[in-house]
């Protein structure tokens, strides 16, 4: 073999061939090769004997990083995804890499020794260990554990490593080489205790005999389990199971803020594993060290957000998706990705089960198990707590002090009393969504996108939450010279500020993310709430997701009937899903739990199934109606969108895409007509888009096979355009 293919992260259709010269190459080899003028990363997906391309034009490869080839399944992951979003190979693969290693210079500098016991001569070298020389024995023993040890790893066992392995290394016990990357001792988190199971109740123990009947071939599960109701319990005893056969589990979690809480509780159950959590929020080096400990297969249990999904695990045994509905799961930039849908490609290509585990599946995932596509499990009772308490508040017929009705006032002040905490919800941070004149209803605007400023108290500033823009308050109104410009409707401030007036001694904390902003400052207020120094808590969504504070009696919900004016078909969906999961955080410990929610609508159908507990009868009225409306599931969407600084623009390119898609759709392809985006206007681009409806998969991937080729054969530079297969928003 003298040509290697190589695709790179270029916007021209790759592969492209390259000389292998001397190199060490295989199929998966990341490379450093010339492009232009530039010098790129890619990633060798062939070898052949002779190019099409004329010979005085190949170039060679320049050099290899310093890492293991990316095993098969990890190609064809990237394959599926630059099929199935179509998307180019060489951009998918991209994604599919740390990001340190996509920069050419990866390994030059940051080489290190790693150090592994000569087979044959390890007893004599054990004996030669003084019985007292206890760090040297630890070196050894870790040597012998694993596989090797790099420099890093080795001072961190026994300080004095470097003199010993040199001294080693000399007499010939230990071999030293370059280990290319330097890696980090295992995160494992500090001070916490070891943590024996609890016994598991019968739905528990049924759940992981049935799912741990499946190990070892694929299998999709839907672990339907109330808020409460132990999930983790059961993941956990699975993981037992897998780490046993020394396989490794992978489990993806929706968000950031809570790796560190699962990683805590995983390593404590499991002190003797190898745990890493694999998220965006850590440096590229610590990254790659982390991904590399998953990749060699010395980490049995790798949890991450959704870019852990492309990880390499040469001994994976499950995928776990925690909380399998949540939109972050979505990829919305670059390569739009669906991480729990690759999970599923992936224990499939693997041959393992995987459980995705929710207690408001998304009706996806749920169609799949009513119809027997996948298999469920079902956890129903709380063993903790009972099932919270949930009342709603009819504000018409209330007054509402700054978005708090009185009952509210009435019932926080109740459990200030008893000492127990409450969370106030809104989802809206800022002070007011809208800043308005009353005497001619003018609004404060965002002059580039199609928004209205947001109000924010402390830094006395209006704030676009599309693009980012910031301008300080005016207090004149710019139209008529009106003095008396006031904020309307509510935001996470103004309900801190409103509950500070009114309860001048209680302890109140507000999480959003503008509170939260710096690193680290999530984790101090959890614990903050956790050594009940917090009476009130005000919180977006970030603390609606899977936390667990035993003194929360009361959550009391604001501004929940928003949705229900939305114009996209899965706010219900999403409204529900959101208020389960933070009734969920009412009463867990033994203390019952009351969740009040305001509402103009105490009516609706969607508050009805939440005042039972009835995820059922909720999605199957929604999917009743889902059919007849013919939306997803029972349909499949992609949606053209594009945006351009010019409005006549991004239009004619719309028309242009759609006059393209009708004469290569069949049948089975519904197109509509391009229309503006629900936020017409971003950071001065004009936003449109246009959606395709497919009666079945296989026919929505003809036709994108067919259509997406055509687009890609005009790139008009004033036009930014993308494909969203399978979009959750609209
Ligand atoms: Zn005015
Ligand atoms: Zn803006």
């Amino acid at each position: 073999m003298t040509i290697a293919c190589v695709e790179l992260d270029v916007p021209i259709a790759g592969p492209f061939d390259y000389e292998i010269g001397l190199a060490d190459v295989f199929v998966g080899s990341i490379v450093v090769v010339p492009f232009g003028r530039r010098r790129v990363v890619g990633v060798v997906v062939g070898l052949a004997d002779s190019s099409v391309v004329e010979k005085s034009r190949i170039r060679k490869i320049e050099r290899v990083l310093p890492v293991e080839p990316l095993p098969a399944l990890t190609l064809s992951l990237a394959a599926f995804c630059a099929d199935y979003y179509r998307h180019r190979l060489g951009q998918a693969l991209s994604v599919v890499l740390p990001t340190k290693l996509r920069k050419p210079d990866f390994g030059i500098r940051t080489l290190l020794w790693g150090y592994a016991l000569v087979a044959n001569r390890a007893a004599e070298l054990e004996t030669s260990i003084p019985s007292r020389a206890k760090g040297q024995q630890r070196l050894y023993q870790a040597l012998a554990n694993q596989a090797g040890l790099d420099a890093v790893q080795a001072r961190v066992i026994f300080k004095g490593a470097p003199r010993v392995l040199r001294d080693w290394t000399d007499r010939g016990w230990v071999d030293k080489q370059a280990a290319g990357l330097k890696q980090s001792v295992a995160d494992k988190v500090q001070g916490e205790p070891p943590t024996l199971a609890p016994t598991l109740t019968e739905e528990q123990h049924q759940a992981v005999d049935r799912i741990g009947a499946t190990l070892g071939r694929y299998v999709p599960w839907v672990l339907l389990g109330v808020t409460g109701s132990g999930k983790t319990e059961v993941y956990l005893s699975l993981i037992e199971r897998v780490a046993a056969e020394g396989l490794q589990t992978l489990v993806l979690v929706p968000e950031i803020n809570l790796t560190p809480q699962l990683v805590a509780r995983v390593q404590g159950r499991f002190p003797h594993l190898d745990v890493v959590s694999l998220h965006s929020g850590l440096a590229e080096g610590e990254r790659l060290a982390r991904w590399e400990r998953a990749r060699s297969g010395q980490a049995e249990i790798v949890l991450g957000t959704r870019l852990a999904v492309f990880t390499p695990l040469p001994k994976l045994g499950l995928v776990i998706v925690d909380e399998e509905h949540d939109s972050s799961f979505k990829q919305n930039e670059g390569l739009r990705y669906h991480a729990r849908d690759l999970a599923i490609f992936v224990a499939n290509s693997v041959g393992v089960p995987v459980v995705l585990g929710s207690a408001t599946p998304s009706l996806e995932t749920y169609s799949n198990a009513i119809e027997g596509r996948y298999q469920r499990a079902d956890l129903s009772v709380r063993p903790a707590a009972k099932a919270p308490s949930v009342r709603f508040v009819d504000t018409r017929g209330e007054r509402i002090e700054h978005g708090v009705s009185q009952t509210a006032l009435t019932a926080i002040a109740r459990c200030i009393e008893h000492g127990e905490q409450c969370l106030v919800y809104i989802n809206r941070r800022g002070f007011a969504p809208v800043l308005v004149c009353h005497a001619c209803g003018w609004m404060a605007e965002c002059r580039r996108c199609s928004a209205r400023l947001t109000l924010h108290s402390r830094s006395a500033s209006l704030k676009c939450h599309y693009c980012g823009h910031e301008e300080s308050v005016t207090h004149t109104c710019p139209e008529c010279g009106n003095q008396d410009l006031r904020g309307l409707g509510q935001g996470t401030q103004r309900v801190e500020e409103a509950l500070c007036s009114r309860f001048p001694s209680a302890r109140i904390l507000r999480v959003d993310s503008d509170s939260t902003r710096r690193r680290g400052s999530f984790a101090a207020m959890r614990e903050r709430i956790h050594l009940e120094k917090v009476d009130i808590l005000v919180g977006t969504q970030m603390l609606a997701k899977g936390h667990d504070f035993p003194k929360l009696t009361l959550v009391v919900v604001l501004g929940a009937d928003h949705a229900l004016y939305s114009s996209d078909f899965r706010a219900g969906e999403r409204l529900f899903q959101q208020l389960m999961q933070v009734s969920g955080r009412a009463g867990r410990a033994d203390l019952p739990g009351h969740v009040l929610v305001q509402t103009e609508f105490p009516q609706h159908p969607i508050y009805a199934s939440l005042a039972g507990n009835d995820f059922a009868a909720f999605a199957d009225s929604l999917l009743k109606e889902r059919r007849s409306a013919g939306f997803p599931p029972y349909v499949f969407q992609a949606i053209l969108r594009a945006e351009a600084h010019r409005e006549s623009d991004m239009w004619s390119y719309l028309k242009g895409a759609a006059h393209k898609a009708s004469g290569t759709a069949d049948n089975s392809i519904t197109l509509y007509d391009p229309v503006p985006s629900p936020v017409s206007r971003i950071a001065g681009r004009f936003r449109g888009q246009l959606l395709i409806q497919a009666s079945s998969r296989p026919s929505l991937r003809r036709f994108l096979s067919r259509w997406h080729p055509l687009l890609e054969e005009d790139r008009p530079g004033a036009v930014r355009w993308v494909l969203d297969v399978d979009p959750v928003e609209l």
